[in-house]
């Protein structure tokens, strides 16, 4: 009962007087809170599991389309609980087919955040937010720029997936068919400053009866959190990417400001030891090219030292600037000098090309207009 009693506690934290719909949200469950919640209802397990199915194999966003439940138990699920997908807010699309959307998460406050379909030849990439807004104010990024919201739940991390194979039509597809077949957590925010939410959804989104999207089409990009590197790896088995950017850490320290909690050999060492890296899963260190910054050839020299020992591929990020932004895109040739020395070191380096830059949907530059709730309005949350 405990389990249930944490799963009601949680739900819907709207103040009374502001409650419209006081429905459990299915996408914030696992699978084994949905069959013990549909057990209290006296709902037999098998049908936990046919529901599942239907929300993420087929796409269902109303219990009626569910036909194998007798009519009935539709009735009295839809009583009970909703299929909420995020409000869409805006949807844009770039010249180069990128699509990005701004999604609403909570009908009370404004708290919306971005993500991002990058169509490629042999591949379809989701780029999706953990957070509205971020802590971490890195300088050359965007989503820095704005207020910290709030962390996204699990349902608003489950919810940019299914919204976005709703749009794409990507319903029922088999694996080699998909429009959407990777994810990466490189959207707003650090997934490791809110992983309990992060680790749920991606559990979600693993499941084998469900969406089914493989750990290894999977990437958590984080900026640094040393203590949690090595549950990544044990507990999700995802691809992990590290936003390295600087080789020394006085730069680090100034572009990166995590630098100064946990310094690159604290990280450096924490990468060495992630569960799971092999030659042939390397993890990836991203490193965004600021002109006169990071981008020397001594700086590509030292960055080969660092990495050389350990499974690691370089991912070099042209940068994207945004309004206002304090710093400049390093040039073409200095990229390429900057790639040759990493790639002659022994690293793989691929440039990484800009996506979606006129609709600002590339690498740091997604960012919304959300405001934090006044303490007044949290606390009334708190209190419902
Ligand atoms: N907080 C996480 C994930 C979000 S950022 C992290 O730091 O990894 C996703 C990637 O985009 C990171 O590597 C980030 O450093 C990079 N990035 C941020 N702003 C950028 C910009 N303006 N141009 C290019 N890349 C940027």
């Amino acid at each position: 009962m405990q389990i249930i009693e944490k799963i009601l506690e949680k739900a819907d934290p709207a103040p009374k007087s502001e409650q419209t719909d006081t429905r459990l949200n299915l996408f914030g469950f696992s699978r084994k809170e949905l069959e013990t919640l549909l057990g209290t209802y006296q709902i037999p397990s098998f049908r936990a599991k046919q529901i599942w199915h239907w929300l993420y194999t087929k796409g269902a966003t109303d219990f009626a389309q569910m036909t194998t439940l007798a009519k009935p138990m539709q009735q009295r699920l839809s009583e009970e609980f909703v299929i909420r997908y995020p409000r869409i807010s805006t949807a844009q699309e770039s010249v180069d087919g990128t699509q990005k959307w701004l999604l609403g998460f909570d009908d009370r406050a404004k708290a919306e955040a971005e993500c991002v379909f990058i169509p490629a030849e042999e591949r379809g990439t989701l780029c999706i937010s953990s957070q509205v807004g971020c802590t971490l104010n890195c300088k050359f990024c965007h989503t820095g720029t704005q207020a910290w919201v709030k962390n996204l739940d699990v349902a608003d991390i489950v919810g940019q997936v299914v919204h976005a194979k709703t749009a794409l039509n990507d319903w029922g597809k088999l694996e080699e068919g998909r429009a959407l077949s990777n994810i990466v957590l490189m959207g707003m925010g650090e997934p490791l400053y809110n992983y309990d939410n992060v680790a749920k959804a991606l559990h979600i989104l693993m499941d084998g009866d469900g969406l089914s999207i493989s750990k290894r089409k999977i990437t958590l990009s984080t900026a640094g959190v040393v203590p949690l590197i090595e549950r990544v790896g044990a507990e999700l088995g995802v691809n992990l990417a590290i936003s390295l950017h600087a080789v020394r850490d006085e730069v680090r320290d100034v572009i990166v400001p995590l630098n100064r909690k946990y310094p690159l050999k604290e990280l450096l060492e924490a990468c060495r030891n992630y569960p799971g890296a092999t030659n042939m899963r390397r993890i990836t260190y991203e490193y965004v090219m600021l002109a006169g910054v990071n981008d020397s050839d001594a700086d590509a020299h030292e960055l080969v030292r660092l990495l050389r020992d350990m499974p690691a591929k370089v991912n070099l990020i042209p940068f994207n600037p945004w309004p206002g932004a304090p710093y400049e895109c390093s040039s073409n040739k200095r990229i390429q000098i900057f790639a040759d020395i990493v790639h002659d070191g022994g690293l793989p380096c691929p440039v990484r090309t800009p996506r979606g830059r006129d609709i600002l949907a590339a690498c740091g530059q997604l960012k919304s207009d959300s405001v934090r709730k006044r303490a007044s309005e949290r606390s009334a949350d708190a209190d419902a």
